[in-house]
């Protein structure tokens, strides 16, 4: 069974910072794919926007050659490949000075969608936005998309928000959060309310706790310089984590519509307590074998920037009182992996005795690097041996169930910036749920450095430090595995 693809309407997509990292990596490959199974069509622009001088020619050879690199499986498509770069174009812009702007103007047609892509550093943001509108491109049927970090505090995201709204009206700003963007995450929505069987348990009476993880194996890389004055409370948990927690414990929205998921999303963030000292873990990671310690890495010999964090978070409204949503995310941990797990309660009471032993439900949301649902159910261990239970996964594996075609899920930034195309907002987030995550994130980050406490070493390639494991254990609780 194939896929639907609808195209989507004509446009005019102005990518600044065209020659950058993530629209090398990530935005032309997105757009080349999404190219390749026939959802853009018909007279549509890609132009790339940078300081750097180049003409057509040069530019579509570089875009080529990264697609190339990062275009997987599609890039060998010759035919469509040539096709694509006829799609592209390239104006020499510097969002800081004069230079580029009437070109770019000129180049603009007024009867189509018109999105513009901030894909350059955040300090950017206000210059683009206040040129687009002096050179009369900031009307009704422009979008703009800005990239993380959304600020790095309250102050600094509400500055940005106020920035862009001078120019632009809150239905035409689109925050990106990749994460939104994961089939999976889409899916967790589906689980929860396109079923009648998850929601009535969903809730503190039946689900014991939640664990949300995202573990990264490799270490800061090229990134030392932004990644030390960032670390990972508001490299990770700030928007992505922040993000999946409200999915898992939003309430049900009125409807699938971008305003009625947000509202319920800041509903979480406002709810959430203030997190206390000994419910925060924060650790860096050691040198391993040929690989440095963070601190060299970064460059830093004093860095207390934190390479990990592991949280106890409590959500105060009546559907989850009393049960705890437990974050970690880390560098140099032992695997890459990222999943939501909702364990759930012990049945109420065991009919097979205690050698039957203790037997969870587990539904876990995998995100990463392989995408997919399972469901931990308890059966009886097959055999004559007596009523033995084991735990095993209830197959919802998507490949399966769909045909590896309908599997093969499109990269989170096919489907976002289709729904930038599409004016659908729902996936992207709002001004006020950021400027709520940061009022949350803040307090927590200043005690640190009103502390300058260093953050615990915890060995590379492990779980992270001690202290995140006795964060569950005295709950009499423990994480799950980090594996694929
Ligand atoms: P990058 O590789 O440093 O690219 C920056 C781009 O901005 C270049 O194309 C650069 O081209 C252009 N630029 C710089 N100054 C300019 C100016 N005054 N006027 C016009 N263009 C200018 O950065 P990146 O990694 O692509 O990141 C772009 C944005 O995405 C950042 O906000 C970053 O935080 C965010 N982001 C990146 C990633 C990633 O994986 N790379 C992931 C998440 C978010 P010229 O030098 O030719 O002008």
């Amino acid at each position: 069974m194939a896929s639907r693809v609808i195209p989507v309407d004509p446009f005019d997509l102005v990518i600044f910072g065209g020659t950058g990292d993530l629209a090398r990596r990530k935005i032309f490959p997105a757009l080349f794919r999404r190219f390749v199974a026939g959802q853009i069509e018909g007279d549509v622009r890609l132009i790339g926007a940078a300081r750097s001088e180049m003409d057509r020619a040069a530019y579509r050879a570089m875009v080529r050659a990264a697609i190339a690199e990062f275009g997987g499986e599609e890039a060998r498509r010759k035919k469509d490949l040539a096709a694509f770069l006829d799609l592209l174009d390239y104006v020499m812009v510097d969002a800081r000075g004069t230079a580029g702007w009437s070109d770019l103007a000129g180049k603009m047609r007024k009867d189509r969608i018109r999105a513009f892509y901030f894909s350059v550093a955040p300090a950017l943001f206000g210059d683009l936005a206040k040129r687009l509108h002096k050179h009369g491109m900031a009307d009704a049927a422009s979008r703009i998309v800005v990239e993380k970090p959304f600020g790095r505090d309250l102050e600094t995201a509400r500055d940005l928000n106020r920035v862009l709204a001078r120019h632009f009206e809150e239905r035409q700003i689109y925050r990106i959060d990749h994460y939104l963007g994961k089939e999976t995450v889409q899916n967790l929505m589906a689980i929860r309310f396109g079923n009648v069987l998850f929601e009535p348990l969903w809730n503190s009476q039946y689900v014991d706790h939640i664990q949300i993880t995202v573990a990264e194996s490799v270490g800061v890389g090229g990134r030392g310089d932004y990644y030390d004055k960032s670390g990972a409370m508001r490299d990770m948990v700030q928007n992505h984590m922040m993000q999946l927690l409200c999915l898992i414990a939003m309430e049900p929205p009125a409807k699938f519509d971008p305003d009625a998921v947000r509202d319920e999303k800041l509903k979480v963030i406002r709810a959430l307590d203030p997190v206390k000292g000994a419910d925060v873990v924060r650790g860096q990671y050691e040198a391993q074998e040929d690989k440095p310690d963070y601190r060299v890495q970064v460059d830093n010999p004093e860095s207390t920037t934190e390479s990990f964090v592991a949280l106890k978070v409590h959500i105060s409204n009546w559907r989850w009182a009393g049960t705890p949503f437990y974050l970690r995310t880390g560098k140099r941990l032992r695997e890459r992996a990222s999943e939501i797990a909702v364990v759930f309660k012990d049945a109420p009471h065991s009919i097979f005795g205690p050698e039957a032993g203790r037997h969870r439900n587990i539904l876990t949301i995998k995100l990463q690097p392989n995408e997919g649902i399972e469901l931990g159910v308890t059966i009886k261990e097959p055999g004559p041996g007596g009523m033995r239970l084991i735990d095993v996964p209830l197959d919802m594996t998507f490949a399966e169930a769909l045909g590896p075609e309908e599997a093969d899920f499109p990269d989170a930034y096919e489907r976002l910036i289709m729904d930038v195309i599409r004016g659908n907002q729902t996936l992207f987030m709002r001004g006020d749920e950021v400027e709520a995550a940061w009022a949350w994130t803040d307090p927590v980050i200043a005690e640190w450095e009103d502390e300058g406490a260093a953050p615990l070493p915890y060995a590379s390639g492990s779980s992270g430090p001690d202290d995140a494991l006795m964060l569950m254990h005295r709950d009499g609780r423990r994480w799950r595995e980090i594996r694929p």
